[in-house]
């Protein structure tokens, strides 16, 4: 049997995610369907989601229109899984300090939008990752970075001390883009390791 993966494709890196979610499994010996998300209807089906990047305002704009939001919701509340980077990230936060994104609240975390300004716009940094034996290569593109996390929240990864990627029960967030290097390790430890765990 296969596990049906669902990539929120409103907007953003789909078909990397897509690739790393296929190989992920194929690592841990499980088949994978990938999903386009576009409308509603698609996610009560899936086993895993996977929030991109992308603009999350443009994203949650449409999520809240096609009544996607109630959905992630509903499978967040089911234990479900699901991996959310950089714009997916600030879209499942609690608070994204932002009226413009209309957050998910998933994931117990208060984020800065674009904390890095444009004198940063994008870098790599290998960071540490717990879970992950060695360090991963991470992308970060115009990247939110987490300002608070809630009390049931566990930090996995910070860069200069600052959290940069989470897990809060069946949500993992990352503020970098796992998508952009040919390591699915994030994905593994997002979706097949919990469940390896179960
Ligand atoms: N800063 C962007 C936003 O607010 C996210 C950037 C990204 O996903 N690469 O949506």
């Amino acid at each position: 049997m296969s596990l049906r993966a669902g990539v929120v494709a409103v907007q953003g890196d789909v078909s990397e995610h897509a690739e790393a979610i296929v190989s992920s499994g194929e690592r841990h010996g499980e088949s994978v369907e990938v999903i386009e998300i576009r409308s509603g209807g698609v996610v009560p089906d899936c086993d895993l989601l996977l929030l991109p990047g992308g603009e999350s305002t443009t994203i949650s704009r449409l999520l809240a229109r096609e009544g996607i939001d109630a959905e992630i919701r509903d499978h967040v509340a089911a234990g479900k899984p699901v991996l959310a980077t950089c714009a997916g990230l600030i879209v499942t936060a609690t608070d994204a300090n932002d009226e413009r994104v209309d957050t998910l609240g998933v994931l117990d975390v208060t984020v800065d939008r674009n904390a890095f300004g444009r004198q940063r716009d994008s870098f790599e940094a290998g960071i540490e990752v717990a879970g992950l034996a060695e360090p991963f290569p991470a992308v970060f593109i115009r990247a939110p970075l987490i300002d608070e996390v809630g009390e049931g929240v566990e930090v996995l990864a910070r860069w200069e001390g600052r959290p940069v990627a989470v897990r809060e029960g069946p949500v993992v967030g990352t503020s970098f883009h796992p998508e952009l290097t040919d390591d699915p390790r994030i994905h593994g430890l997002a979706f097949f390791d919990a469940l390896a765990a179960e």
